[in-house]
């Protein structure tokens, strides 16, 4: 960074040095031919003064006089009458543009011109003056070109480059120093800090980005924290229903193991034999029906089948009278407030579950002689029973997998306490909520909102 910095001020440097170089290499240049024309028309009145002879002996003589200027004298039309350096007298020098002008100005007409010289190879400055009409005279100094003006001048730039160099390499470290120690304070804020602020206005953005960059780094960690936890409670979920599971089959295989046990080893009165060969058939009975229930309860748990509408009033009313024998058995009333075409968007083994279950619930737990109402339309269903009812602290336990109150009703019912767990499960994959009111000895009632 601070190189990159001394590197662009260095260069900026020399390029404006160089700029400044030949910029004032072109004024000084321009006013030096300024001064120049100046002291050669100051050079020709000195001809005025005293009158030289049109040879060469004068042009010599007024050459000496101006300290070895070229002296030239001409006719009127350029024609070369003398030259104060000797052999070039023979030359027409009209096509020069300092004696053209001299011409065509008449009588005294002037002329200026700066070239290099073919005669001496040097950058030279002429003037000429028509005098009266009768003849030119020239006079010819040498003048340094731009060029020379711009290579003396070099001395002088390459010292003045120099210390720029030297207050370049200060400034960039100046600089870098500047710019450098409030990005390193934000860089360091930013690893400690959730949310950096700096009150220089270039460094916003990237205090910005600093910013945006910590909420990403959050969220991402939040998200994994999030899975971590569901994987977690999955885990726990699965040892908890294996643990439960066991629990259910070891009532039953104990009992079969032991009266099997008591068969084999004989001395049974016939009653007893009786006894062992029924629990055994009621505890094998058992053994399947709790199988099936978890097959059920797993083939809900993973069923990803497109739902399709279901006439759920139809539904509703087959499976009542399927149920009706047993709600007959224990002279229990049932009430329908069934809507005619109630369509619900799901499968029919679904709300077969649901609906089943809570009817099913409502008579296993229901008082000899009491009632039972069924409401279904288009925004609930309803299953209220006058039965045994359910505690305030076991109603947010129902729906938990292998719940039951009274483990004494387990096995005599047939519950194992999978039936709300698999209803609030097809609720929740349907978007709907399940949901019971109760009073303990006064009855239950179960609502799914669609
Ligand atoms: P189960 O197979 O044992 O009936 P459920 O999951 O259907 O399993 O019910 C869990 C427990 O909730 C039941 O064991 C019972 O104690 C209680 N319960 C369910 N429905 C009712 C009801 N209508 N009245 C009283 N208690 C109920």
């Amino acid at each position: 960074m601070k190189w990159r910095i001394w590197l662009l001020s260095f260069g900026i440097t020399l390029v404006c040095v160089l700029i400044f170089g030949i910029a004032s290499t072109q004024v000084y240049y321009n006013s030096s031919l300024d001064d120049g024309k100046e002291y050669l028309r100051v050079y020709m009145n000195e001809f005025g003064e005293i009158n030289y002879a049109l040879d060469e002996n004068g042009a010599r003589a007024f050459s000496e006089k101006l300290n070895g200027a070229r002296v030239t004298f001409m006719d009127a039309q350029g024609n070369v009458l003398a030259d104060s350096i000797a052999g070039k007298v023979a030359e027409n020098h009209a096509d020069r543009s300092e004696i053209t002008d001299a011409i065509s100005g008449g009588k005294n007409g002037d002329g200026f011109a700066v070239r290099g010289s073919s005669t001496l190879g040097k950058n030279m400055m002429y003037y000429c003056k028509n005098f009266d009409g009768k003849f030119l005279v020239r006079i010819a100094v040498f003048t340094d070109s731009d060029w020379l003006i711009f290579v003396k001048t070099l001395p002088t730039l390459a010292m003045f480059a120099g210390i720029m160099i030297a207050l370049c390499i200060v400034v960039a470290f100046v600089v870098t120093h500047f710019i450098m120690t409030p990005v390193k304070k934000l860089a360091t804020e930013a690893v400690n800090n959730d949310n950096v602020t700096t009150n220089y206005s270039e460094l916003k953005p990237l205090a910005a980005i600093l910013n945006e960059r910590n909420r990403n780094i959050q969220r991402q960690m939040d998200e994994v924290k999030a899975e971590k936890e569901i994987v977690e409670r999955a885990r726990e979920s699965k040892d908890e229903f294996i643990s439960n599971v066991t629990h259910e089959m070891n009532t039953p295989l104990t009992s079969i193991h032991g009266y099997a046990e008591l068969l084999e080893a004989g001395g049974m009165t016939e009653e007893q034999k009786q006894l062992a060969h029924k629990t055994i058939l009621t505890q094998s009975e058992r053994l399947t029906n709790l199988i099936g229930c978890i097959i059920n309860y797993s083939e809900i748990n993973s069923d990803d089948l497109p739902p399709y509408e279901v006439n759920f009033s139809t539904l509703a009313k087959e499976t009542l009278s399927a149920l009706k024998p047993e709600a007959d058995k224990r002279n229990i009333a049932v009430t329908e407030h069934i809507d005619d075409n109630v369509l619900i968007l799901s499968r029919h083994e679904r709300l077969s579950e649901i609906f089943g279950n809570l009817v099913r619930n409502a008579i296993k737990y229901n008082k000899d002689g009491g009632s039972i109402t069924v409401t279904l339309n288009r925004q609930k269903l309803e299953v209220e029973d006058t039965g045994i009812g359910i505690s305030q602290e076991n109603m947010s336990k129902v729906f938990s997998r292998f719940f039951t109150v009274d483990k004494s009703h387990n096995g005599k019912n047939g519950g194992f306490g999978l039936g709300l767990a698999v209803a609030k499960k097809i609720c929740q994959k349907s978007g709907w909520k399940i949901s019971v009111e109760s009073a303990l000895g006064e009855g239950s009632k179960f609502t799914v909102e669609f």
